[in-house]
């Protein structure tokens, strides 16, 4: 395969631009002039004329949870259906093809349902042919159940309400009508049983399909619990799997180390072609938002309240020395400054204990950092997984910043100091949640605007200094995400002898209105230089 007349964008300091490259068997054999590319244009070649179009290395995202995200697909789908009748339709629809004994699981129901109406569980008694069923709103945080799921969630009139959640009930009788608000339904979510292998293998196909579809050619699974694991693995030995996938094995605070036996025999099991599991996810805190992320200083109009860890600072450096001294990579879950230096107090100690190693840690989020600690990670070595796409204010973030108060709100998600420091920073979806799409989180993170253009402040910019440039954003996509997950030397960048794990855009993003990077196409993903997504209009 010969691509030419390209704007090939190499992300290889030694060669940055070149407009031509050729693959064999998988591997990239020359970057360079179309005039030196022609050489390599001999009997069977697919010639590729790019027009003038982009040429990347495959992105990389460093933190998501595609197998979850691709379970939402296999669920019965309420998003933007009329209240109640198209409602009430799909349902039954989907009650019909369940098999015996399994529940009847509904996703995106439209929030507005459960304002006016109060949806009642005899309702959904009528449509759900003797199955156990769950409804849940877009965001997950209000479920609509029937009597037989109320049943099995062991919620009954007795039952009290519990901290920041609702059970709704019957006016006349104090039963449960059928809706769960907040903490009321999360116990809900741990009753489902998971789906069977071959479901998560089809959410997983699902979901990488998405992947790939915009340009994502590695990922890192940054929850991966012993079922995904094994589906993970059963995918990769079908040949099925079209991403590079690392998965961070969760840690569970509740148990010892003997958990560590089980890990370490998958490490040992699983090691590849595509997938891998030799990173541990650990999760220190929650969220600003819900004030569960843990900090140095109480949250805004509060004396007291610090949020909370998970786990305490003494545990977590002996579970740190633990893994590191195994050589597995700790991805930690950190949202507040006080989780934040917890990790980085943890791997200090690690590296103390343990002497000298080519570690790469990792802390995700890192939401909120504290400046004393903000020039840690490069002395560490710890690479900053950001969520770009988080970078602009919404109503979420304007609750965040309240959470904390102006000075700590303006420093949340710094990506442009990070950058400053001289730590490696790589990038992550957190997919499920919004969206996925690399170039979609670039727009985000290079403006700090919404991505309709709206927003105040200086040119619409949410705290300006933070912003970030295109070439370091796509250095975080590309070769420091293949950095973290130990493959620079096989993909993350266009040079001769590695993957030819390419994307092709419709234009240069260097070119294009900072405003429009997300609507820029991904035409053509390859994958060891195999089609792994085209777009039906491109045919070069
Ligand atoms: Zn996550």
């Amino acid at each position: 395969m010969l691509f030419r007349n390209g704007a090939v964008y190499t992300v290889d300091a030694r060669q940055p631009w070149a407009s031509a490259v050729a693959v064999d068997k998988g591997r990239i054999v020359y970057v360079g002039s179309d005039a030196g590319g022609a050489a390599y244009a001999g009997e069977g070649t697919e010639v590729i004329d790019l027009a003038g179009r982009m040429l990347l290395p495959g992105f990389h995202d460093s933190h998501s949870h595609p197998m979850a995200a691709g379970t939402r697909f296999l669920r019965c789908q309420m998003s933007g259906l009329e209240w109640p009748d198209e409602v009430l339709a799909q349902l039954a629809a989907c009650a019909a093809k369940l098999d015996e004994g399994s529940w009847l699981r509904g996703v995106g129901l439209d929030d507005a349902v459960f304002e006016g109406h109060e949806p009642h569980r005899i309702l959904l008694d009528k449509v759900s042919g003797g199955h156990p069923a769950f409804i849940t709103t877009q965001d997950g945080t209000a479920g609509w159940l029937n009597t037989r799921a109320l049943e099995l969630a062991g919620i009954v009139s007795s039952t009290p309400d519990p901290v920041k959640g609702v059970i709704e009930r019957d006016p006349d009788t104090g039963a449960p009508a059928g809706v769960l608000r907040g903490g009321a339904v999360e116990r809900v979510y741990n009753l489902i049983p998971l789906p069977g292998p071959a479901e998560l293998r089809e959410a997983l196909r699902l979901a990488s399909a998405i992947a790939n579809g915009f340009g994502i050619t590695s990922v890192n699974e940054a929850s991966v619990r012993p079922e995904l694991w094994a589906a993970y693995r059963e995918a990769d030995q079908l040949g099925e799997l079209t991403l590079r996938v690392q998965g961070s094995q969760t840690w569970n605070f509740d148990q010892g180390f003997d958990q560590l036996v089980g890990m370490l025999h998958r490490r040992e099991v699983a090691t590849g072609p595509r997938f891998r599991a030799d990173a541990v996810k650990l999760f220190i805190d929650g969220d600003v938002l819900h004030w569960t992320a843990s900090l140095l200083e109480p949250y805004a109009g509060s004396e007291t309240d610090l949020g909370s860890a998970k786990v305490n600072p003494e545990d977590l450096d002996a579970i740190v020395e633990r893994l590191d001294d195994q050589g597995l990579q700790v991805h930690m879950h950190v949202f507040g400054d006080r989780a934040v230096r917890m990790g980085l107090d943890a791997i200090e100690h690690a590296i103390a204990a343990n002497g000298p190693s080519d570690r790469r840690h990792q802390l995700a989020h890192i939401a909120l950092i504290h400046p004393d600690d903000l020039p840690r990670f490069a002395g560490l070595g710890v690479a900053a997984d950001f969520q770009p796409l988080w970078a602009y204010l919404n109503p979420e973030r304007e609750a965040e910043i309240e959470a904390l108060g102006k000075e700590r709100g303006q420093r949340l998600i710094a990506m442009n100091s990070m950058f400053a420091s001289g730590a490696r920073v790589v990038a992550g979806s957190d997919w499920i949640s919004e969206s996925m799409s690399p170039l979609y989180a670039i727009q985000i993170a290079v403006n700090r605007r919404p991505p309709d253009g709206s927003g105040e402040g200086s040119g619409g910019a949410w705290v300006p200094a933070e912003r970030v440039t295109l070439a370091q954003m796509l250095e975080a996509y590309t070769i420091n995400g293949a950095w973290l997950a130990r493959q620079e030397d096989e993909t993350g960048s266009i040079e001769v002898g590695k993957a030819a794990d390419l994307v092709v855009l419709d234009r240069n993003l260097f070119e294009v209105d900072p405003m429009q990077v997300k609507d820029v196409k991904v035409l053509l993903t390859l994958l060891e230089g195999e089609p792994v997504y085209r777009d039906p209009s491109f045919t070069p």
